[in-house]
């Protein structure tokens, strides 16, 4: 039977993790859909053609404001069920945490989507207060939440944007910072409005479990609550304590988790309320995760529990406490953030070559030949060719073994000047076929010897890939994180190589192999063979959350190219918004070197060599043209 579209979609198990956002053409391309009600969609293969003839190359990094306005109705309107199924009795804003991702673009996006849903801002640092109080100008309704370590300016500014009109509440992660703003405010003769972040007891769970428990890095346990209840008492502010915050961590891979901070959580708002307290804001932090591997487990990459459960549970949760305790529903505050906007983004990159193992391999004719034109054939030649010619399917293990040994034998012998160099060549080619035999009747058997399942990655191809994981995945380099990986053409056809991916830094970390698998985790990706001539591209996807943004500069690889698409009624797609990728001057300019003083640099080189007559005019000119285009030109291979 012929590959079909539908049979690559199950391989790469787009249903599972897409959420209904990307599917497959009948024409083998990948399709992304930006909106559930209606028909719109674009197919990115033609959204790459079409910005690789715009003169905008790959790596790419292509970002859908649709998407993002699908997830957050997606957030708003499941809390939306969630309060009228429940009958709760207060409402529901989100605000999104902008050290998730912080392009302007983006944020500028949330901002415009979110106004009929009051959708707000969490910011941890002063730039990040900046940028948004200037994006909140007559918006009143918007509520911003400060966390992070706060200093008199970054109180200073707290109280600017409170004076301003801003609905801004200030988080006291530690004591010291409570005394400053009591302090700051009250000279202004100002009242602030001041939330606690709460050190939960209840442990988090998978990567970030830590972000809560008694060593987690922010928040206060209850001891210090009631001290800030005490100190914001004597100062006539209780009334001013009007949020109380967690952050149970990122990517809660399990909502017993989530359930179980909850409880916690609402007993804790029900006692400070009853302490006189002005509390009307419950905010259960962020770590609402994606499901990144499409399995629906409480594995670390993936959850066990959609948006809707996730509402419900808060909603439940937070009233059964309230109503317990007798205190009003207060308004939820979610800060989630990667839930909000990893569908928004797609990095796309080229594939610009292939290593094949299968390269290597020879006939036991054409080796019998070599060996019968030699005087003298080693030891450790004739094994190996023994081991080949003896591999079968009842004795796999074996010849298995007997190739291994004999190249391992070679490799001594090489050490110790005893075999020259075409010999071990030949040994290994030797090996490989015998490798490459061995593993194709493995995968015959019902079940596949454990000895020889390493096989499979020891084989497979690697492709090497234009981008750099440092900056473009981070998380793939630091935390091993598993994102969808695809071919975003030719799905039509049947995938019939297996790869791991390698970037263009010249870091033996800058790669790839772990990927999404119908069972578990896989070593390799099904990838196509490359076509001459053609280009063949990848999409990364559910990327828009920690990535780009934080990361860094390895090897002087800047950020990527990153557009903004939109369709227009007509169904044809469209840039709202460029930003274009890092030149090499640029990043050269982050690390203080000056391109100018470079470029004349060279230039007076230049003139050296040719009044020493080792370059002509022609050739100087030739030289200094290329090396301002180079400075002019991106990061990464064009
Ligand atoms: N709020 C706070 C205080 C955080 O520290 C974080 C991230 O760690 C978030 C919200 C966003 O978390 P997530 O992206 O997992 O939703």
């Amino acid at each position: 039977m012929s590959w079909t579209t539908a049979d690559s979609a199950e391989l790469f198990r787009i249903d599972d993790w897409g959420k209904d956002l990307f599917e497959i053409g009948s024409n083998g391309h990948l399709v992304v859909k930006l909106d559930r009600e209606s028909d719109a969609a674009v197919d990115l293969y033609e959204v790459v053609q079409g910005l690789e003839e715009r003169g905008i190359r790959s790596p790419v990094t292509i970002g859908f404001p649709d998407l993002l306005r699908v997830r957050m109705r997606d957030l708003a309107d499941a809390f939306a069920n969630a309060i009228s199924e429940n009958g709760y009795g207060a409402g529901y804003t989100g605000v999104y945490p902008i050290k998730v991702n912080q392009q302007r673009f983006l944020v500028e996006n949330v901002e415009r989507l979110g106004r009929s849903t009051e959708f707000g801002f969490e910011v941890g640092s002063k730039p990040e207060l900046l940028a948004i109080m200037a994006m909140t100008t007559n918006r009143p309704e918007r509520l911003i939440v400060c966390n992070g370590f706060k200093e008199d300016r970054y109180v200073q500014q707290i109280l600017l944007a409170t004076k301003l009109g801003r609905k801004i509440v200030a988080v006291v992660e530690n004591l010291d910072e409570l005394d400053l703003m009591i302090a700051t405010f009250a000279q202004a003769k100002a009242r602030p409005r001041i939330g606690i972040r709460l050190k939960l007891e209840s442990l988090g769970s998978g990567r970030w479990r830590h972000s809560t428990g008694e060593k987690a890095k922010f928040g206060l346990g209850v001891a210090d609550v009631l001290d800030v209840v005490r100190r914001l008492g004597e100062a006539g502010m209780l009334d001013c304590l009007v949020l109380l915050h967690c952050h149970m961590g990122s990517q809660l891979s399990d909502i017993q988790v989530v359930n179980d901070g909850l409880g916690e959580l609402t007993r804790v708002y029900v006692e400070l309320c009853r302490l006189g307290a002005g509390l009307c804001y419950l905010d259960v932090g962020g770590g609402l995760g994606v499901d990144y591997d499409g399995s629906k487990t409480n594995s670390d990459f993936s959850i066990n529990y959609d948006l809707q459960e996730y509402a419900n549970t808060v909603i439940y949760r937070v009233k059964s406490g309230c109503d317990e305790g007798g205190v009003a529903h207060p308004t939820i505050v979610t800060e989630a953030g990667r839930a909000l906007v990893s569908h928004y983004c797609v990095l796309v990159c080229n594939v610009l070559g292939v290593n094949r193992v299968d390269r290597l391999t020879i006939s036991v004719e054409e080796a019998r030949g070599i060996l019968a034109a030699r005087d003298e054939v080693p030891r450790a030649l004739e094994e190996v060719l023994d081991a080949l010619e003896s591999v079968s399917p009842d004795r796999l293990v074996e010849s298995f073994h007997d190739a291994a040994q004999a190249r391992a034998e070679a490799l001594t012998l090489f050490r110790v000047g005893l075999l020259d160099l075409e010999t071990r060549g030949l040994v290994d080619r030797v090996f490989w076929t015998t490798c490459i035999k061995v593993n194709g009747l493995a995968h015959e058997l019902e079940v596949v010897p454990e000895e020889l399942q390493e096989l499979d990655v020891r084989l497979s191809d690697t492709y090497f890939c234009n981008l750099s994981i440092f900056q473009s995945l981070p998380d793939a380099w630091a935390i091993d994180q598993v994102f969808p990986i695809m071919p975003i053409h030719r799905l039509d056809e049947e995938p019939e190589r297996r790869a791991t991916l390698v970037d263009i830094t010249c870091d033996s970390d800058g790669r790839i192999d772990r990927f999404i698998d119908l069972e578990d985790i896989a070593s390799t990706l099904p990838l196509h063979e490359i076509r001459n001539g053609e280009g063949y591209y990848l999409g990364i996807f559910l990327t828009g959350a920690y990535q780009e943004t934080l990361g860094d500069l390895h090897n002087l690889f800047g950020d990527t190219n990153l557009v903004f698409v939109t369709v227009d009624e007509g169904g044809r797609w469209g840039i709202d918004e460029v930003v274009e990728g890092d030149t090499v001057s640029e990043v050269l300019s982050y690390l203080q070197y000056d391109p100018t003083a470079l470029y004349q640099a060279i230039r007076r080189d230049c003139e050296e060599s040719m009044r020493a007559g080792l370059l002509s005019v022609a050739e100087g000119r030739l030289v200094l043209e290329e090396y301002k285009q180079g400075l002019t030109g991106y990061t990464y291979l064009e």
